[in-house]
């Protein structure tokens, strides 16, 4: 079964927009539906818009994560938002240190690690975010680095629960730039990946449109984490299709 996992960002920006991109999203899901049975569908929008889509969605074949989340399950802590609340709305993913959140956010591995057991102790799902910078991958630094992200977030966290976490590997400097890693350079990675995370699902992120999705999937990846694609319904339907044959 591979994942496809929508990251909708900050976007859209009005709930008329919203109806409009789900909707869309909706017809192509019911459209192709028959041919669609390998695959985990996944769309992540903003917190705000989750209630509603979470109720538009019944008997759909697809599933909601959230972008965030805090590790703390209740208290004083303004504009946060607790593991507990998602998996009441009947949330099932959460994606972990995305590059955006640790870029203008300040997340550190160490927040990663306290929200990931936050999340096992809710039962969601977590989809781990780790990549490297163009300096690091030209300092020859990725593994390194990749490595480094992924024993600081697991660290304490049970054997059995870590091979639960999806891996999305979302070189930095490929994120929303349209200028993706090429398939054969993102193998070498999952190969890496592969020897340290030998039970997880691991998924390629950066710049996946409908041309370039299938070879990842060609290369060995468990699925796609797609940002931009994901907000242009015709595009992001074209690539689940692709991703499911
Ligand atoms: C992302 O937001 O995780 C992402 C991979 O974005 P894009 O597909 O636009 O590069």
């Amino acid at each position: 079964m591979k994942i496809i996992a929508g990251n909708w960002k900050m976007n859209p920006q009005t709930l008329e927009e919203v109806r409009k991109l789900f909707f869309k999203i909706k017809k192509g899901i019911k459209k192709y539906s028959n041919i669609l049975q390998n695959v985990r569908i996944i769309i992540c929008p903003p917190f705000v818009y989750l209630p509603l889509l979470l109720n538009w969605s019944r008997k759909l074949k697809i599933s909601f994560g959230a972008q965030n989340v805090f590790w703390e399950e209740k208290g004083a802590f303004t504009g946060e938002i607790s593991p507990k609340m998602l998996k009441d709305l009947k949330v099932e993913y959460v994606i972990l240190g995305h590059s955006e959140r640790r870029r203008y956010f300040g997340e550190t591995d160490e927040n990663v690690n306290k929200k990931l057991k936050s999340v096992f102790k809710f039962k969601l799902k977590p989809i781990l975010c780790i990549g490297e910078t163009k300096r690091e991958r030209k300092e020859g630094k990725t593994f390194r680095v990749l490595k480094r992200e992924i024993s600081l977030a697991v660290r304490g966290i049970k054997i059995l629960e870590r091979s639960k976490i999806i891996v999305a590997y979302e070189p930095i400097w490929a994120i929303g730039t349209g200028n993706p890693c090429d398939p054969e350079t993102a193998k070498k990675v999952l190969i890496f990946l592969r020897k340290i995370l030998k039970k997880n699902k691991i998924l390629y992120g950066g710049s996946v449109n409908s041309e370039n999705a299938r070879d990842y999937i060609n290369v060995g990846f468990d699925g796609l984490l797609i940002g931009g694609a994901s907000l242009r319904p015709k595009e992001f339907i074209q690539i689940i299709r692709d991703c499911s044959i």
